[in-house]
């Protein structure tokens, strides 16, 4: 009988040591951030090798890359930006970031503190104006989870709606590139 094997996990970019982690505080938003949906995503999550997640635990980038990848083909892009929004609802918020450039800055610092083995800048940004930016992203995530948690942050710590469109001509994740960027702006007031 012929079975389509499982995928494995797949290749992080040079960007990653092999043996990269992700911290269970991160696995744990995202499982939050699917609301009545968790359970779902727990069996991806498992299906993947990864049970028991430990708020102070580490767990394999490579297979949580793989089960987000997984989420998204099972359950649709939209759900996956959707999850991406809600999980500044479940992550511990350090107080004073209420600029468009604190928040701007903080997306690199949050990765950083919740990933090893990754190299430092994983997602920088550049201010155009003080109400423009952009932002270019180097998570092993899907696009659209990038997207989502970009988009949250601003309505979570900003109280409002930002525009993130990609950028024409830069390289994108979904085509093989290793880089996403992102043109954000802020509403007019
Ligand atoms: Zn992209």
């Amino acid at each position: 009988m012929l079975t389509t094997p499982a995928p494995g996990p797949v290749t992080l970019s040079r960007r990653f040591a092999p043996d990269a982690t992700v911290s269970g505080g991160n696995i744990l938003s995202m499982l939050a951030a699917m609301g009545p949906f968790r359970r779902r995503g727990e069996q991806i999550l498992q299906e993947n090798g990864i049970t028991d997640v430990q708020v102070e635990g580490w767990y394999p980038l490579a297979a949580y890359v793989t089960a987000l990848q997984a989420i998204g083909s099972k359950m649709g892009p939209n759900t996956l930006s959707q999850i991406g929004r809600q999980i500044p609802n479940h992550v511990p918020l350090p107080p004073g970031i209420d600029t468009f450039e604190k928040v701007l800055a903080s997306f690199g610092m949050a990765f950083d503190m919740n990933h090893r083995g990754a190299e430092p800048g994983a997602i920088t940004y550049k201010m155009a104006s003080a109400r423009t930016a952009t932002i270019t992203t180097g998570t092993p995530y899907p696009c659209d989870f990038d997207r989502g948690v970009i988009v949250g942050f601003f309505q979570k710590l900003l109280s409002t709606r930002v525009t993130v469109e990609a950028m024409e001509g830069c390289p994108c994740k979904a085509r093989g590139g290793e880089t996403c960027t992102y043109a954000v702006t802020l509403p007019l007031m």
